[in-house]
């Protein structure tokens, strides 16, 4: 039990026994020091009487710290001291600190937060009922040496940690250390979301590029064997064959521009460019499909420079994308529009918008959210009879987030859809390049 604990006072760093002893020998003086004032008792017999009390305050705080055993001090953990204690609260991931039987001493808030059964005084065996963890407690125990193990949680999302549990010498209240085991958790989430990211990536470029590649061979096949002699086959032939090839070079063309989008994605643009002649460039460039596919497109760009901040390739093909998308799926409405605006002067937070308007079928809400995702595709059989790749609105959200920009999709099914490309407005207007 503690006698003062004001962190100001001059015995607070002492053992609370230590403390106890000096008070009764500070009190033992001043009384003894007035009897002698007094004359009531000659300073020898004081001093006699002095070392007696001594004797009678320190000797079982000694002997109490040479014999008493951890395990005797019945219903005071040892190592409850406020600095462990706060060590622990204060480590940034989920970390509990157990006993050398695995009972809770200390665990901090991302702990309770993590694992809700975790409890002070309580095995941690119980609230973690993993045998992997178990073992790994025991061993730890066992062996005083670190052990690692793996924590997963379902609820509310899927989480995968690793539990490392380290062998830690604790200062008691005695003076002495107790062997206690820190267990801290490290969310291996994210790493393991990347690396099924990147292995859906993979499986999904090898699909992709298989499947134009298995036609060819199936042609090349054909036209080596029973088509040898067949000019009206050979000619038909050679023309899927064509489109094939071209869909594979548009693939491989999408994942390479993707991955150096996403290598430059920390550097922002900074050259100044007037994007008004990129926008009319991609339109005459599309005026052939357009024409083909019998979609009229309305364009409404102001006759004055537009400046932002931006890459000119990389633009080109964000707008090329998106008013390809219009002309491709929405070409049922019949009718593109292109437009750009700009937010009013005194507007917070300003930009610059292009908007890529269709009159087509328009896309299911359910879609919307997932429009960006690689290879992902309303309609996949769709996509590909129109040369789709999967990729174009991946490549046109990265370039915009490379831009500081964003992506606005709105759609009402049967009614169209509206693209926008959102770009902030530069801060100061340097000279445009063209
Ligand atoms: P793709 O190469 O297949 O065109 P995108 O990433 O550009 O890939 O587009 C993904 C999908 O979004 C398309 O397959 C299509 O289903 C849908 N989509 C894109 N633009 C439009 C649009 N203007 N109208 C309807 N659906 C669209």
């Amino acid at each position: 039990m503690a006698i003062d604990d004001s962190p100001s006072s001059i015995f607070s760093p002492w053992p609370d026994r230590l403390r106890h002893a000096a008070l009764i020998l500070l009190a033992a003086a001043l009384a003894l020091s007035v009897v002698v004032a007094l004359g009531e008792l000659s300073l020898v017999r004081a001093c006699a009487v002095f070392a007696c009390i001594a004797a009678a305050a320190l000797v079982p705080w000694r002997l109490h710290d040479a014999t008493a055993s951890r395990e005797d001090v019945r219903g005071v953990n040892p190592v409850e001291a406020n600095a462990v204690s706060a060590v622990v609260a204060g480590m940034p991931d989920p970390a509990v600190l157990l006993d050398r039987a695995g009972r809770v001493i200390h665990l901090n808030a991302a702990a309770a937060e993590l694992a809700p059964a975790l409890r002070k005084n309580e095995l941690a065996q119980f609230a973690l009922r993993s045998p992997e963890i178990i073992t790994a407690l025991r061993e730890a125990i066992a062996t005083a040496e670190p052990r690692r193990a793996t924590y997963t949680d379902h609820v509310p999302v899927d989480r995968w940690m690793e539990l490392v549990i380290t062998p830690v010498p604790v200062p008691t209240q005695f003076g002495g250390t107790d062997k206690c085991m820190l267990m801290t958790f490290h969310d291996l989430t994210p790493l393991r979301r990347v690396e099924e990211m990147r292995a859906d990536f993979v499986a999904n470029a090898s699909h992709e590029l298989r499947t134009p590649l298995a036609a060819l061979s199936g042609f090349i096949d054909t036209l080596q064997g029973p088509a040898r002699e067949d000019a009206r086959a050979r000619e038909r032939f050679l023309g899927i064959m064509h489109t094939q090839a071209t869909r594979m070079a548009r693939l491989i063309d999408d994942l390479l521009s993707l991955s150096r989008v996403e290598l430059s994605a920390h550097v922002r643009p900074e050259a100044s460019i007037d994007i008004v002649p990129i926008i009319r460039q991609v339109v005459d460039g599309l005026e052939a499909l357009a024409a083909e596919r019998q979609v009229e497109i309305d364009v409404d760009l102001p006759e004055t420079p537009v400046a932002i901040a931006g890459d000119r390739e990389e633009l080109l093909r964000l707008f090329e994308n998106l008013i390809e998308n219009a002309l491709k799926y929405g070409a049922s409405g019949g009718r593109v529009i292109v437009s750009l605006s700009q937010a009013a002067s005194g507007d917070p937070s300003p930009e610059i918008r292009v908007m890529v308007r269709d009159f087509g079928p328009g896309i299911a809400p359910e879609h919307l959210p997932r429009l960006t995702e690689r290879f992902y595709r309303v309609d996949v059989g769709d996509s590909r009879n129109q040369g789709g790749t999967g990729l174009g609105l991946s490549l046109v959200k990265h370039i915009l987030n490379r831009h500081r920009g964003r992506l606005l999709i709105e759609s009402v099914p049967k009614n169209g859809a509206t693209f926008t490309a959102c770009f902030p407005r530069p801060k100061t207007l340097v000279p445009t390049q063209s």
